[in-house]
């Protein structure tokens, strides 16, 4: 059975987690065949599949350090017991939107679920040009269902306060902290940008006003336990197919400002964008692309409101729920943190240490610098105009023009 120590898998061992779990028929145990498929910075990905039935199942494992990095860079191994009970919780309000967990085991780090091979990851499917008419509605609906269901605008105190507990996940909270509020705006070693944007960098690094708003997001996210987030919501994270969306890998879950995941997503959009300028050759094909991820912001923020209000409306238990003003204060105080947290992810992901191939597979350097350029150019305006706008199409806008 299960072993009671840690230690990483391996094609072979890692079948010593699948084989008891009554997955696979006994008949199938010998002609399993494992392949690691991990393209992720942090942690193992198997894929085990039988090659009489066609079954497989995905076993991700955290490891005691990021494997981006190496064992220099250590990480908590409770990070995959914070995605396990966080793709529990999502599938509580939003099942047929997150992989479904077969098996869990804290002391191996170890979460089995449900293979999705047959998705492909949202980030590679816009790079190439691809369409997906249900991601605003799945997006929308899962950001506002998991919000609300964890929110005090539902859950007894008590019951808020032992989620955020549970949540409480201090070291991938601190990742966040220092890669998306903190290094990018200063001059830190670890950043990551071409000398040539240097004078923009500059820019940015001397901007006392935008400092002064990051300074405010940072500590929103660093106190505001609002709601449950993903925490990680970019387009890396969410796999895709025509008539299915799931959304993966939520080892940096917490509780957090409400706006959060929204921006992520919408900031990887935006990202996605601009890149099509280059990516996108054909100018039809261009058009219709660049229309679609405008129109998917804009539906992702009104699935999210009109979703998060039908919540409100049908089971809010706060005792202020039903005075008029609470819920559009709420929802207008999220929607331009959203702007604000969408404004850093689109700095950090431009300068920072981790980037979006988006941008970094732009085959020309100097297109891909006058993009970079814009990108820093518009994180800086939503940073800066956050509290001006209050309506989704004046965002999709400035994305537009930019
Ligand atoms: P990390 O935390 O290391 O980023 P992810 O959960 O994002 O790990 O997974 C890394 C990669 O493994 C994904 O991009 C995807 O290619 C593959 N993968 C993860 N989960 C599944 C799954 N349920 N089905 C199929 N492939 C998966
Ligand atoms: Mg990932
Ligand atoms: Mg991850
Ligand atoms: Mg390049």
């Amino acid at each position: 059975q299960v072993k009671p120590t840690y230690e990483p898998l391996n094609k072979l061992t890692v079948l010593d987690v699948v084989k008891p779990l009554a997955f696979f028929d006994e008949s199938e145990h010998s002609q399993l065949l494992v392949k690691e498929i991990g393209d992720g910075n942090l942690n193992l990905v198997f894929h085990i599949e039988s090659a009489l039935s066609k079954k497989a199942v995905i076993v991700k494992q955290a490891l005691p350090y990021a494997k981006v990095v190496g064992e220099s860079w250590p990480l908590t191994l409770d990070r995959a017991r914070i995605e396990s009970e966080a793709l529990l919780k999502e599938a509580e309000s939003v099942p047929h939107l997150v992989p479904k967990v077969l098996y869990s085991d804290s002391t191996l780090a170890v979460t089995v679920m449900e293979d999705l091979s047959d998705h492909v990851i949202l980030r590679k499917g816009l790079i190439e040009g691809q369409i997906y008419p249900q991601l605003a509605n799945d997006i929308g609906t899962f950001a506002a269902k998991t919000a609300f269901y964890s929110s005090d605008f539902y859950l007894h105190p008590f019951e808020k306060k032992e989620q955020v507990k549970r949540f409480s996940n201090p070291e991938l909270c601190k990742i966040t902290e220092d890669l998306v509020f903190t290094d990018p705006f200063f001059n830190i070693e670890t950043n990551d940008f071409p000398a040539e944007l240097q004078s923009e960098v500059d820019v940015i690094w001397n901007d006392t006003e935008l400092l002064k708003e990051v300074a405010q997001l940072r500590l929103s996210f660093l106190t505001k336990a609002e709601v449950l987030l993903h925490g990680d919501l970019h387009s890396g994270s969410i796999f895709v197919k025509s008539d299915s969306t799931k959304v993966i890998d939520p080892e940096f879950a917490f509780y957090g400002p409400a706006g959060f995941d929204i921006a992520h997503f919408i900031a990887n959009l935006a990202l996605n964008h601009l890149s099509q300028n280059a990516h996108a050759k054909e100018p039809f094909h261009r058009e219709t692309l660049q229309t679609y991820l405008l129109e998917t912001i804009e539906k992702t923020w009104e699935t999210y409101s009109e979703t998060f209000t039908q919540l409100w409306n049908e089971k809010a238990t706060d005792p202020f729920a039903k005075i008029l003003g609470v819920l559009e204060n709420f929802l207008e105080k999220t929607f331009q943190e959203a702007i604000g947290f969408a404004g850093c992810e689109i700095i950090r992901r431009t300068i920072g240490l981790a980037h979006v191939a988006d941008l970094d597979s732009i085959p020309q350097k100097e297109v891909e610098l006058f993009y970079k350029k814009t990108a820093l150019e518009l994180g800086a305006k939503l940073i800066k105009n956050q509290r001006k706008l209050t309506n989704i199409t004046e965002l999709t806008d400035w994305i537009r023009g930019a």
